[in-house]
């Protein structure tokens, strides 16, 4: 059986994760296991995927392929810290994340991936650029009348001075 018709079926070869973007213009592959996973909390990669945080798999640039779609990619490279990342131009997925000081490393959002990459994200960097409206475990409740919603409640906040009205003449 070819290769391609092995993926028409949807299966992927052993020792090798695939992963794609949302559209699915764009599809990779990493040699599993991958060499580590991490959520990463730094305001740049949460700008670059627009949620609170985002979570890698890192893997050597030798064992990562774009096998589909390599002219949908669009590279964004930050001229400060010469970090690439390329995300698909047609549904905007972020898809391969490269910092400018690890040629050698390749770094792609976790959730291309349905499917195992050989390491669980045990770390979390730059949590202290974590922002304050992220979800930090709070026990949650179901909200009444909307199935599959949670929520944390209302909370009790200390009104900051920044909002109290200035009274100072
Ligand atoms: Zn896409």
């Amino acid at each position: 059986m070819s290769r391609v018709s092995v993926k028409a079926l949807g299966k992927t070869p052993a020792g090798v994760a695939a992963g794609q973007c949302l559209c699915g213009k764009v599809q990779v592959e990493i040699s599993i296991p991958a060499f580590w996973a991490w959520h990463d909390h730094s305001r740049t990669s949460r700008r670059a995927h627009g949620a609170a945080y985002a979570t890698y798999v890192g893997c050597w640039r030798s064992r990562f392929r774009v096998s589909k779609g390599e002219k949908q990619l669009t590279r964004f490279t930050d001229e400060a810290s010469g970090d690439t990342r390329a995300f698909c131009s047609r549904c905007g997925t972020p898809v391969v994340y490269a910092r400018g000081r690890s040629s050698r490393m390749v770094n792609l959002p976790r959730a291309l991936f349905d499917g195992r990459t050989g390491r669980e994200p045990l770390y979390h960097v730059a949590i202290g650029d974590s922002p304050e409206w992220a979800y930090r475990c709070e026990k949650l409740k179901p909200l009444n009348g909307y199935p599959n919603v949670m929520w944390s409640g209302p909370k009790r906040r200390r009104r900051s001075a920044a909002l109290e009205p200035d009274f100072e003449f």
